[in-house]
């Protein structure tokens, strides 16, 4: 069928399905708009159904034969080389997502797109380096081989969906695993550009495919087809169950990196004005960050000084044009997400907890969400308990080290926590003590994309990031060879 694509900006934009190496259309489509200006339809995107997902399953399956016996130097290349054409696309990716979900314009430029490229760089440069691990014992060699799973789907969400995608699909196209990606439905067209990167880097037809549509239907197919050997999620935990239940069905090994509810602990030892910049700082990306510490948990005698900190650099929060370089707090991604938002804090306020500032929709009709800090009643309210995914903060005040420590971990998820302290061993100790996949200390969102990464509780399961995402991928076996001569 022929290429269709539509033109957004002067940014021309594949709107089909990326399969077998070709793009491919479908007889249903569905809308994507601008959440900067909702009635602004950017592209009718093609809406693939349960034959798509069976097409591209079996693109996948006819393709792994192929590319999962690529030499690691040439998997390596074609990884090197769509890093390259990221970076050379990167302000028409940037663009097109900023308009899709609203990322902001400047953030996407210098950080997320170049970062995707990174996702891809890093690991050709990872699987060159990577060891086998080998060592002697009872008169054998024991040899660790990892081998090429097979198929993998990798079903993403749709916040920073561009960067999040990709450092999920580089590990699994590293290990010579072929690729279904379904991006989410409501930011569908940065990956869509990506599709156009795809052969021109190199790839054998079919090693990695890319469809577009509903995770009821494309989605639930997609996961339940017994010929996927691994399935990679990050979304909602209520996906999650019916994602791992399919899983579970077919015996296959499944990751879930999932929501949270981050702590930012601030000690009176610590720098405060740093520490109430970075808690103000969580307001960016209008909160829709599964990493960010929205429960902000302050120690007593400064929590006067650190309200005056707060309050002034919220104040420099600008809501706008995300395409703006002043705009630091983008729209929210779509009208049932700003109302979910809003209803979060009119429950909050019905049931008594203390809007301190915000709380309410910006302007009307529009999808811009004031910076909200709430005072909670009890630790049990719900705006403490559950995820928001919006620019909603909690504020709450804790005595000693183990107050702190429990309150951190009084919460179903576990993805994230930052400490501000100027002890060491404070940090060491609270930081061992905060119950989740990452605690950064005095500082946030530094990651290395070798250290592992992941959540604990309703934050997911499994880990991904350097090595850890290779033996996910991996089928792992042990070559056991006699050192003796053999009689
Ligand atoms: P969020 O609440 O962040 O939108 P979701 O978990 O609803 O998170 O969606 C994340 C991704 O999961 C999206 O790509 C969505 O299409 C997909 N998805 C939703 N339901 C299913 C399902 N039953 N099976 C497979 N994928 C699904």
């Amino acid at each position: 069928m022929a290429h269709e694509y539509v033109e957004i900006e002067g940014i021309s934009v594949p709107t089909g399905h990326f399969i077998g190496g070709e793009h491919v259309s479908s007889v249903e489509t569905f809308e994507t708009r601008s959440p900067m200006q909702w009635d602004w339809k950017l592209a009718d995107i093609a809406r693939g159904t349960k034959e798509t997902a069976n097409q591209a399953v079996t693109a996948a399956v006819d393709a792994f034969p192929v590319w999962s016996r690529y030499t690691v130097q040439d998997r390596a290349t074609c990884l090197q080389h769509l890093a390259d054409l990221i970076d050379e696309n990167k302000d028409d990716i940037a663009t097109v997502e900023c308009l899709d979900m609203a990322m902001l314009l400047e953030s996407l430029k210098l950080r997320l797109i170049p970062r995707a490229a990174l996702n891809f760089r890093n690991y050709s440069n990872i699987i060159i380096e990577a060891e086998e691990r080998a060592w002697s014992s009872k008169g054998t060699l024991n040899r660790i081989i990892r081998m090429p799973a097979g198929p993998a789907v990798i079903i993403t969400p749709w916040n920073a969906p561009f960067m999040l995608s990709t450092w999920k699909v580089a590990p699994a196209l590293a290990s010579g695993n072929t690729v279904i990606l379904k991006p989410a439905e409501w930011s569908p067209l940065s990956a869509a550009k990506l599709t156009e990167f795809i052969n021109e880097a190199g790839f054998p037809s079919g090693a990695f495919n890319i469809v577009q549509g509903f995770g009821s239907d494309l989605g639930a197919a997609l996961v339940s087809d017994q010929r996927v050997k691994r399935v990679s999620f990050t979304g909602s935990p209520k996906t999650a169950r019916k994602i791992g239940h399919a899983a579970a069905q077919n015996i296959v090994p499944f990751t879930a990196e999932l929501g949270g509810k981050g702590p930012l602990i601030v000690f009176e030892d610590c720098d405060l004005d740093a520490a109430a910049k970075k808690a103000a700082g969580q307001f960016d990306d209008s909160g829709q960050v599964c990493l960010a510490g929205t429960r902000l948990l302050v120690q007593t005698g400064v929590m006067g000084d650190f309200l005056k900190l707060f309050h002034a650099y919220t104040d420099q929060h600008v809501m706008g044009d995300s395409r703006d370089a002043a705009t630091t707090m983008a729209a929210l991604i779509h009208p049932l997400h700003i109302e979910k938002v809003a209803a979060f804090v009119e429950r909050a306020r019905a049931k008594g907890d203390k809007i301190i500032r915000g709380g309410k929709i910006h302007k009307e009709g529009m999808l811009w969400y004031e910076p909200t800090l709430i005072q909670p009643k009890s630790n049990n309210s719900e705006i403490v308990q559950n995820e928001i995914f919006g620019p909603v903060l909690t504020i709450q005040d804790f005595e000693t080290e183990e107050e702190a420590i429990a309150l951190a971990n009084s919460t179903k998820y576990g993805l994230s926590g930052i400490i501000y302290t100027s002890s060491a061993e404070r940090a060491e100790r609270v930081g061992r003590a905060v119950r989740s996949g990452i605690v950064w200390i005095n500082c946030f969102l530094i990651r290395d994309l070798s250290a592992p990464f992941g959540g604990i509780g309703e934050s997911g399961i499994g880990r991904e990031g350097g090595d850890y995402a290779l033996d996910f991928h991996a089928d792992l076996k042990t070559l056991q060879i006699y050192e003796g001569s053999v009689t």
